[in-house]
């Protein structure tokens, strides 16, 4: 199979009927770096900052973040990166860095919160992605953006940066793309005020599944008590797409559930034409797209919705089967 999803590496991915999706990596070390070519992968749509910060005994200093991500737009080349600014806290924790203990992390002070109440440590890493630019394009995203206010503070907090580094004579990004990550469920039903602020969103299933079931998605006893493939999940997804759909806001979704092909049949049946996974889920998740017919799959699945079934990962398999397999 591998072998296979090599000769895709150069074909774009087309349904049958039409519908381009593009297919793009996570990624977060200099490692990845090496298999993006291999991959086929259109771009990076999640390069996750947080990663050198876990791998360092330090602080990873202003130059060494701008030296990192350089490198990541160098490797890229004219491929996009989305870079997501530090989401650490809740399961992510620096040695070197004090962390109060909390009763519930995942709920507690981490992502674009920490940011914001850090100011200084967000804008170090602003400067040091928009002094890795370099007169490129920058795509920059904030992590479990829960609310529009903390997303108005965190994009002017760029703006101060990007004022900074032109009063400077520092050559500015040749186009800047800010956006947030849907994961705190909040935001779904403030999405006509949210949307019109951003310049793209990106779902983060894996967090926004866990807060929609109040389900910790690293405990076993309770993180297989739900299905991605159902029907809250799903129109909970539908939702978010409607709403970019009428803003003509771009989206993607990021999270694992992408780079599954029978979830990434599901997202493509709902609308999602832009999905980032890792790397290894490009190949097989190509396949299903060059022989998935979107209209028929948007039928099928659409009928699922209204199941008071828990799952309906079945229905979706014999669906996916009759069409793809
Ligand atoms: C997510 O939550 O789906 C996501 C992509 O972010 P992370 O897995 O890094 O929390
Ligand atoms: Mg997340």
């Amino acid at each position: 199979r591998q072998a296979e999803f090599a000769k895709l590496r150069e074909t774009p991915a087309f349904t049958r009927d039409g519908v381009k999706v593009t297919l793009l990596m996570n990624a977060g070390l200099d490692v990845d770096l090496e298999v993006l070519a291999d991959t086929g992968a259109e771009g990076i749509g999640l390069f996750r900052t947080e990663f050198q910060f876990m791998v360092s005994e330090e602080m990873p200093r202003g130059d060494a973040q701008t030296a990192l991500y350089c490198r990541v737009m160098d490797a890229a080349g004219d491929k996009p990166v989305t870079f997501r600014t530090l989401d650490l806290g809740g399961d992510k924790a620096l040695p070197y860095m004090e962390a109060e203990r909390e009763e519930n992390p995942a709920l507690g002070w981490r992502a674009v919160r920490m940011g914001l109440d850090r100011p200084a440590l967000l804008r170090l890493q602003l400067r040091a992605l928009i002094a890795a630019s370099k007169g490129r394009p920058l795509r920059i995203m904030f992590p479990l953006v829960a609310s529009c206010d903390e997303f108005r503070q965190a994009r002017a907090l760029v703006d101060t940066e990007i004022a900074w580094a032109q009063r400077r004579g520092r050559p500015a990004p040749s186009r800047l793309d800010v956006g947030a990550m849907i994961e705190a469920p909040s935001v779904i039903w403030h999405l006509d005020a949210l949307l019109p602020m951003t310049d793209f969103v990106s779902v983060g299933t894996n967090d926004l599944m866990q807060y929609l079931f109040a389900a910790d998605r690293g405990n076993p006893r309770v993180s297989d008590r739900y299905d991605f493939l159902s029907p809250p999940a799903l129109r909970a997804m539908e939702a978010i797409q409607k709403a970019c759909a009428e803003t003509g806001t771009p989206v993607s979704v990021c999270g694992e559930m992408a780079g599954r092909p029978l979830e990434a049949f599901a997202l493509v049946a709902l609308g999602y034409e832009r999905l980032s996974m890792p790397p290894a889920g490009v190949g097989p998740v190509k396949q299903m797209v060059l022989s998935c017919d979107r209209e028929a799959a948007r039928r099928g699945v659409s009928a699922l919705l209204k199941s008071s079934a828990g799952s309906v990962r079945n229905e979706i398999e014999t669906l996916a089967r009759k069409l793809y397999l």
